[in-house]
């Protein structure tokens, strides 16, 4: 079945038609790890998600590529202002590497509690200095860079179709900003490389043909997807935030080095908003996925709020949405485990919601659909069936859930449970009797159910 996805560059839906035949390169412009992620943050990461599952489950191997930014993520997005990881060091009294190490390993800890597929490749930026060193000097070769009192530009003004993406007005942003220019020839050039300031050492710095100092943010991104998966591919995505300043610089740096838009297909996820703003990290104003959890919120249905919003929609966080995307993700795993084992796919829910996935990652009908599933007359082994390959998508884990009071009982009666049901199997009814005899002195009660002995606290 043919994918639409919605591709930022030509601004409509596009179908989607891999490069190659082996895999389909998919690059995610991954965490500044000087804090923790927010849930905004993670929106745009499950939509990342959500578009990989997608392309998975109609057959393509994806080579997911996400960096780690531990350095030259700026405070301000006109490179100006101290590196993000440095300030945190700073404040904090601890090493910048020690702060990225942790914020690294918590977002992967993050990842893993929303169910969302890690990268095959994750690439920090620390570990690819060289390879940013030679990208920017094949643009010095080209001709497309400058270097002022603090580091080696970009100089925008040699691309006529620079900040397409974004479908920039360079003539108003560079009437609107004639005296922020500094020794920046155009508004819109950016740094390459920046020179460690004079008389400071930083934590992160490095030798390079023009000075010792630290990449610039954007040509992390453009070095490492090139590296990983070629300097033209399938899919770049990012938040909306990155079309106007990270994602323009990136393709302005590929077009120049080589001749490319950097990826096919350019797709952004939508904020999530908190009273009608942006969250966001630098001012602190933000929810992490933990502080959910404290208050009795499964990291899961934090996933399933965001299914129920397409990702090209603002999201505004609030708490009582977020309570009723638990409640029904509870209905939803206790039918699926009611519903007996042994069934077979229903042939056109599947087709049903694949044309919705396949439609530009229709997620809120595509949840409508399981619920129709849900109340439809389909035979209940075949629900659950169903249910079991649409949630290879929706990464709900519905077949790894378990209800509480089942958590509760201790092996050595689960051991019991099982020695009993091989009885069963063998038709040895009188040491199966003797089990349950057992099982119930230690308090437990046994019911046996077409699809398997139920174990309770009786
Ligand atoms: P950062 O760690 O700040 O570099 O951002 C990581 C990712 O989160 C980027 O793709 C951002 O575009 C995205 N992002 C930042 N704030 C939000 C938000 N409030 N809602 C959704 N995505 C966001
Ligand atoms: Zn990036």
């Amino acid at each position: 079945m043919n994918i639409f996805l919605y591709d930022n560059w030509e601004r409509s839906l596009r179908q989607f038609t891999p490069m190659r035949q082996d895999w389909v390169g998919l690059y995610c412009c991954g965490p500044t790890v000087y804090d923790y992620a927010h849930i905004g943050n993670l929106r745009t990461y499950l939509f990342e998600d959500i578009l990989r599952r997608t392309l998975e489950f109609n057959g393509h191997s994806v080579r997911h590529v996400m960096n780690i930014t531990d350095v030259g993520h700026l405070l301000s997005d006109a490179d100006e202002g101290e590196d993000k990881m440095e300030r945190q060091s700073r404040r904090r009294g601890e090493s910048a590497w020690v702060i990225a190490q942790r914020y690294t390993q918590a977002f992967m800890e993050d990842l893993g509690q929303l169910n969302i597929e890690p990268p095959v490749i994750w690439c920090k930026a620390t570990e690819h200095i060289p390879e940013q060193i030679a990208f920017v000097q094949t643009l010095e070769e080209k001709g497309y860079t400058y270097i002022t009192g603090d580091g080696v530009y970009f100089d925008t003004s040699k691309q006529d179709d620079y900040g397409y993406l974004a479908r920039l007005d360079k003539e108003g942003l560079a009437a609107g900003a004639r005296v922020a220019l500094g020794e920046k020839r155009n508004i819109t050039d950016f740094a390459l490389w920046k020179f460690s300031p004079p008389g400071e050492v930083r934590q992160m710095e490095w030798d390079s043909p023009w000075g010792v100092g630290f990449p610039g943010w954007h040509i992390e991104c453009s070095a490492m997807a090139s590296k990983y998966l070629e300097p033209w591919f399938d899919i770049h995505c990012g938040g909306e935030d990155h079309l106007a300043v990270h994602h323009t610089n990136e393709i302005a740096q590929n077009k120049a080095c080589h001749g490319t838009r950097l990826a096919n297909f350019w797709m952004h996820g939508y904020f999530l908003q908190l009273d009608q703003e942006k969250m966001s990290k630098s001012s602190g104003e933000f929810l992490r996925l933990q502080y959910l959890i404290d208050r009795g919120i499964d990291p899961l249905a934090y996933r399933y709020l965001c299914l129920t919003a397409h990702y090209r929609g603002h999201l505004n966080f609030a708490w009582e949405p977020l309570q009723a995307a638990q409640t029904a993700l509870e209905r939803l795993r206790k039918h699926f485990h009611a519903w007996p084992p042994g069934g077979t796919a229903d042939p056109e829910y599947i087709a049903r919601f694949t044309e919705l996935i396949n439609q530009d990652l229709n997620t809120p009908r595509a949840l409508a659909l399981v619920w129709e599933l849900v109340k439809s007359g389909v035979p209940d082994g075949d629900k659950k069936a169903t249910l079991a390959v649409l949630d290879k998508v929706l990464g709900l884990r519905l077949s790894e859930w378990q209800p509480a009071s089942q958590d509760a009982i201790p092996a050595d009666i689960l051991e019991l449970v099982s020695r009993r049901e091989q009885c069963r199997a063998d038709k040895n009814w009188s040491e199966s009797d003797r089990l349950r005899k057992e099982i119930e002195a230690r308090g437990f009660a046994i019911a046996d159910r077409p699809e398997g002995a139920q174990v309770s606290r009786s």
